[in-house]
């Protein structure tokens, strides 16, 4: 069997990658470093979960251990879509980087320019970032991009998703040409293969298999719900009361404008609840998977784009709140639940007019899901709810289920003179996310809620990030589908501010 040691690595990086635990190299770990150590293109076709970020990490320390870096020329270069996943590449660098010297600058958006600016003045080895911040250093004349020597394209099919590829070949260009270029993908749909072969000299080709199944540790179930969104939420919040065995759990939005939503319900019920989804800022993004990770959250409002691709630990509990639309998101999103042989549920409310969806993700995963109790047929009439309107203003209307929601999750007597909450404001041309002071005179009183509020910095626009190039040519990037017309949903137009 290969261990890592067979891998030709060199003993500073063999010896870190040992005291992480680990001992024998993921497939891809295995098919791409050598490779890569000879100064080969590598085409990677793999997903994050496979042991991808340690395949280009690895060979990169032990290659740039010859050599020094120049201010404001950097050695190597990696791209990565989303801020998340540039800083666990980062955080891979200070894993595996231990015993090396190097300096490692992460340019993404959200933070501030100075502070990267001196980094990049000092000289770095390794510079990891978002495509449209990067164009934005260039352009302030701070780089010099004609010192790199290796370039590395992670997740590339959702490069292309979120509209970075011409960003992608800006930067390309800027690249001398006798670079070495590392690119990996989930899939290789034809625009991407294009891509690949426009960027790769004679890649070696190393693919893993993706995962169309889903673990079988994990239950699965369909429940049925009448399709407008205050109903589905009052579905949900029975569907998670009636868990006992939920410790922690990650629900599902198909569009961040969802997230924001079903976060201020479920954190107006009463629930331990954070959000993560494209337009909040770095800071709060950080602190909310922090404070998931620790448990001291217990619910986790996401959408796809968000959460892909994070490391987040095993959860008890995955809530398809819709049905996606990509069936290979179903896989994605249940496989956060059932991790390493352990136990998990994972429910998926379904309306009627998800059918379609529905049959996709049973012909993927090639298998029928049971319905919880009876299916749509069976629903009764459509009740009123004490959620027929949308909050306006995200103003507590308080909730009736209040108290008895107060048992789950909550921690008790954190009273808080001030909180500060972040809520969402729908105006007729946009979502628009404003910051409020929250005083706690003049609003309902109850010492119970909110006793990590400062924590709850949920939805809120990426206005530090307004300089973020990516913001000029989309500010969304988990939109999620086009809305099906204008009844309970809101219109795409309306979700995508700024996109002119
Ligand atoms: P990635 O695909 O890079 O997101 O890695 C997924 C997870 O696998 C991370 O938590 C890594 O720490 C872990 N990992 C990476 N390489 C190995 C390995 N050779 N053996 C076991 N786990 C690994």
């Amino acid at each position: 069997m290969t261990t890592f040691a067979d891998l030709g690595l060199s003993p500073k990086v063999l010896s870190a990658v040992t005291d992480s635990g680990y001992t024998i190299p993921t497939p891809i770990q295995a098919g791409a470093i050598p490779p890569a150590l000879s100064r080969r293109d590598i085409l990677g076709i793999a997903q994050t979960g496979t042991g991808k970020t340690a395949s280009f990490v690895l060979p990169m320390l032990t290659l740039l251990e010859k050599g020094r870096a120049r201010a404001r020329m950097p050695r190597t270069l990696i791209l990565e879509p989303t801020r998340e996943l540039a800083a666990q590449v980062a955080e891979n660098f200070e894993k595996y980087g231990k015993n090396h010297k190097l300096n490692v600058a992460l340019l993404i958006g959200g933070v501030s320019f100075d502070e990267q600016d001196r980094k990049l003045e000092r000289g770095a080895d390794v510079l990891i970032c978002t495509p449209g911040r990067l164009l934005d250093h260039c352009e302030r004349g701070k780089l010099l991009m004609t010192g790199v020597e290796i370039l590395v394209i992670d997740e590339a099919d959702r490069m292309l998703d979120m509209g970075f590829i011409p960003d992608i070949e800006r930067i390309a260009k800027l690249i001398p040409f006798t670079r070495q270029t590392l690119f990996f993908s989930a899939t290789m749909p034809p625009e991407i293969q294009k891509l690949a072969d426009k960027f790769l000299q004679n890649p070696e080709r190393v693919e893993v298999s993706t995962r169309s199944s889903t673990a079988t540790t994990v239950t699965q179930r369909l429940v049925a719900t009448h399709g407008k969104d205050y109903e589905k939420r009052a579905t949900l919040r029975d569907l998670i009361r009636a868990q006992e065995d939920l410790k922690n759990a990650i629900i599902f939005c198909n569009r961040k404008v969802d997230v924001a939503d079903l976060f201020r319900s479920l954190d107006r019920h009463g629930f331990s609840v954070g959000a993560l989804h494209g337009d909040m800022d770095q800071r709060s993004r950080t602190t909310m998977l922090a404070n998931f990770k620790e448990n001291k959250l217990t619910l986790l409002v996401a959408s796809d784009v968000a959460a892909r691709g994070l490391d987040i630990p095993d959860v008890s509990h995955v809530f398809n709140f819709d049905v996606p639309i990509h069936a290979e998101d179903y896989v994605h999103r249940i496989g956060r639940t059932g991790r390493a042989g352990r136990s998990g549920a994972a429910f998926t409310l379904v309306s009627k007019r998800d059918g379609k969806f529905l049959d996709a993700i049973e012909k993927l995963i090639d298998k029928k899901i049971d319905w919880l109790s009876g299916g749509l047929e069976d629903l009764p009439q459509a009740a009123e709810s004490e959620e027929r309107e949308r909050p306006r203003n995200g103003r507590d209307r308080g909730g009736r289920d209040r108290d008895r929601d107060r048992s789950r999750g909550r921690n008790k007597g954190e009273a808080r003179a001030t909180e500060t909450r972040i809520e969402t404001v729908e105006t007729e041309e946009k979502v628009e996310v404003v910051k409020a002071e929250r005083k706690a005179e003049g609003r309902p009183q109850n010492p119970a809620r909110n006793p990590r509020a400062a924590n709850h910095a949920a939805p809120r626009p990426a206005n530090d990030d307004s300089r973020d190039r990516r913001n000029r040519y989309r500010r969304d990037e988990d939109d999620g589908p086009t809305p099906l017309g204008f009844g309970d949903e809101v219109p795409a137009f309306m979700l995508v501010a700024g996109k002119a």
